[in-house]
């Protein structure tokens, strides 16, 4: 969206014509010889970025760090809004007949949200504070419920999303609005968590400032803040407040090795992913689709290429 949009997105600029599209899923039509795992006709989810495999980030396991890496609709890569695209097999993830092609789809997002929770420490039992309800945080929700969160609160701007959040698992949600001072929403989470407990993690999924800022002050003492959303790439922080209280602070960038344990999580029907697919366009329609999704109407806007 910010690609097609502003031309960037963070410190990615489009610089010449690129085709979009990175949450994928495709029925394979041919494999190369040495390809085991996939034969004709399969149904798969396509893990849009390849790393290079040979730097130090990759042979350590880190490889959505890998400087070299390929990822679909980041400059200057094209995207998947295409009838045929080429795939490194290793990164094409077969999903279950339990699994439709629009589920699929999703395993990309889910992906970013199974790579926060294991990345911030996720577990039974955790109390977890979400900002943003957008579809990353609603995902977040889902897969920290799946690993073991006891207790999942979200923040948002606009209610609608929030009611989709508390049917789909949260036990409760907080709307932000313009009157609330940072203090007073600070209280509210807690609050909201009971009795003098806060959030042992905080994950924050919607890239505004204010809940940068406000998961460094909500967040227990000696807990973790994780920032997965983008926003703005300079933000005034509490920091010294983070500090004296050892919030731990960390970044998270995509996914490693997640795939699998995504498409794990859809074929067992306990999460609900169609609840996010709002609307649903005929490639023909692309333009549309893309018009819908910008003006923030739905949740995820779904785009059909072949018949
Ligand atoms: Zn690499």
């Amino acid at each position: 969206m910010h690609y097609w949009a502003t031309g960037q997105c963070g410190t990615f600029i489009v610089r010449e014509p690129m085709i979009l599209g990175h949450e994928t899923s495709a029925v394979v039509e041919a494999v190369g010889c040495e390809v085991k795992h996939l034969k004709v006709g399969d149904r798969v989810a396509t893990e849009p970025a390849v790393p290079c495999e040979r730097c130090s980030y990759c042979r350590s396991g880190v490889y959505n760090l890998c400087p070299d890496i390929a990822c679909h609709a980041t400059p200057p890569y094209h995207g998947t809004l295409v009838k045929y695209f080429l795939h490194r097999a290793a990164y094409a993830f077969k999903v279950p007949d339990s699994v439709d092609n629009e589920e699929a789809a999703m395993i990309e997002p889910l992906s970013v949200a199974v790579h926060s929770c294991k990345r911030s420490g996720v577990t039974v039992g955790s109390r977890v504070l979400i900002t943003g309800a957008g579809p990353i945080g609603i995902y977040t929700l889902m897969a920290a419920r799946a690993y073991g969160a006891t207790r999942v609160v979200l923040t948002d701007i606009n209610e609608e999303r929030l009611k989709l959040a508390r049917e789909l698992g949260a036990d409760q949600t907080i709307l932000v609005t313009k009157e609330l001072t940072e203090e007073e929403l600070v209280a509210k989470v807690k609050e909201a968590f009971g009795d003098g407990e806060q959030p042992d993690i905080s994950l924050e999924c919607s890239g505004a400032p204010s809940c940068s800022r406000l998961v460094l002050l909500a967040t227990k003492s000696g807990g973790v803040a994780i920032q997965v959303g983008l926003g703005p790439p300079n933000v005034s922080l509490p920091i010294a407040d983070a500090a004296i209280r050892e919030v731990t602070i960390l970044g998270a960038f995509r996914y490693k090795d997640c795939f699998p344990t995504a498409v794990a999580m859809a074929a067992s029907g306990k999460l609900n992913l169609k609840a996010l697919a709002s609307h649903r366009f005929d490639f023909k329609d692309c333009l549309e689709a893309y018009k819908v999704a910008k003006s923030g109407a739905g949740m995820k806007v779904i785009i059909k290429v072949t018949e």
